[in-house]
């Protein structure tokens, strides 16, 4: 435990904040809160406002409208330095002609921190991050993981109330992500600082995150934990960002207390959705709910059965991935887990069937064109 480096985290309000560039808005009226001590992800494509908003947090971006409260105290006023936030940037922005001990303890002389008090915080979090042997190289003497470990002991070793950190991995190659994803949310859990992650990879988000917020285009579409978003996703962009989406479009209908679209296929229905009846409105459900069933017997009992022709199959090892066509001439994934793998092959006619609860109607809007579907290996 890091017990003279933790830090009872702060709650941080976001009320209808907005950021515009001009004509541009860069992040548009919204409402967050990260909870004392949450590990709260920031997720979203690039370009979505996922930085602003960070960096609005930090104080390094002026606020155009809307409230930012830290433990319910508005600090739109108050320069980076006395919100009393940590932050580590994608790339690491060390100081390179001194020690990495220097560099750690950069901060605390900032603060006038006495030097035998320096020493031991400098020590405990290069013990922290798992570097105490390396306090005295020079940064260019580590590798990129290492400097990215130093910039978090950077972060962290004045005890702030809150750690933001954008990308802090995205420079790294996928094994370092890995290992390093384990390492942030361990020192997370000693901690106790609020911590808000940006990231646009959606297996680090699910990794990292007690709540996840999911960006596009300046807003924000859903937030919850990882299996909130997974198993109820509220929107189609959320439904195909996290994990991977079958969508049946159609016209939506109320059927008697649950939700259906009529699509091309024949009527299919849901237990979830939010939209209206007689909105243009897709049925989602996740790839590994759909079950193949030969055409050549009788049409299966399930709540949902559709017709469809395997295009295409991907072998993953612990997995098979199929790209389906549908009567419609869209294309939906189904994917079967190496312990059940179905007989279907490529230009075989088949039945997919899949349960009610596992499928929600969600509206689609107008502008909406049916999407097709790509093997992108994940
Ligand atoms: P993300 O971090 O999710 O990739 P950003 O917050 O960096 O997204 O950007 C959100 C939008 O704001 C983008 O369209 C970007 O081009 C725009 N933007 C960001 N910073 C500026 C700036 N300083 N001036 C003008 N537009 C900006
Ligand atoms: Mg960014």
């Amino acid at each position: 435990m890091s017990a003279d480096l933790s830090a009872h985290g702060a709650s941080i309000t976001l009320k209808g904040l907005t950021k515009r560039y001009g004509d541009a808005t860069a992040v548009d009226a919204i409402d967050l809160e990260a909870r004392p001590g949450e590990f709260l992800t920031l997720l979203g494509p690039s370009g979505s406002g996922k930085t602003t908003t960070l960096n609005m947090i930090a104080g390094f971006v002026d606020v155009t409208e809307g409230e930012l409260l830290i433990d319910d105290k508005p600090v739109h006023s108050l320069p980076p330095y006395k919100r009393n936030i940590g932050m580590v940037f994608q790339h690491y922005a060390l100081f390179p002609h001194m020690s990495v001990a220097d560099n750690v303890a950069y901060p605390l002389h900032q603060r006038k921190v006495a030097k035998a008090e320096r020493q031991r915080l400098v020590a405990e979090a290069l013990k922290t991050v798992g570097l105490a042997h390396l306090g005295h190289r020079r940064p260019a003497q580590l590798s990129g993981g290492q400097q990215q470990r130093v910039a978090l002991a950077r972060a962290m070793v004045y005890s702030p109330r809150v750690l933001l950190m954008d990308e802090p991995l995205g420079a790294l190659d996928k094994k370092l992500r890995d290992t390093l994803q384990l390492e942030i949310k361990r020192i997370h859990a000693e901690l106790g600082t609020t911590f808000v992650y940006v990231t646009h990879d959606q297996d680090e988000a699910l990794v990292l995150s007690d709540r996840i917020a999911v960006f596009n285009d300046g807003r924000i579409e859903q937030i919850g934990t990882a299996t909130d978003l997974y198993e109820r996703p509220s929107t189609v962009f959320v439904a195909q960002f996290l994990g991977e989406s079958s969508l049946f479009h159609g016209e939506a209908i109320s059927s008697g207390g649950g939700y259906g679209v009529h699509s091309p296929g024949g009527t299919l229905r849901a237990q979830r959705g939010n939209a209206s009846s007689g909105e243009p409105a897709a049925l989602v459900v996740r790839p590994e709910r759909i079950r193949l069933v030969p055409t050549d017997g009788a049409e299966p009992t399930a709540d949902n059965a559709v017709r469809g022709r395997v295009r295409q199959e991907i072998y993953l090892g612990n997995s098979r991935k199929l790209a389906i066509d549908l009567p419609d001439g869209s294309q939906v994934l189904v994917r079967e887990s190496a312990g059940d793998i179905s007989a279907s092959r490529p230009g075989d006619d088949v039945w997919l069937t899949f349960r009610a609860e596992h499928a929600a109607v969600l509206s689609t809007g107008p502008s909406t064109t049916a999407p097709t579907t790509n093997l992108g290996v994940h």
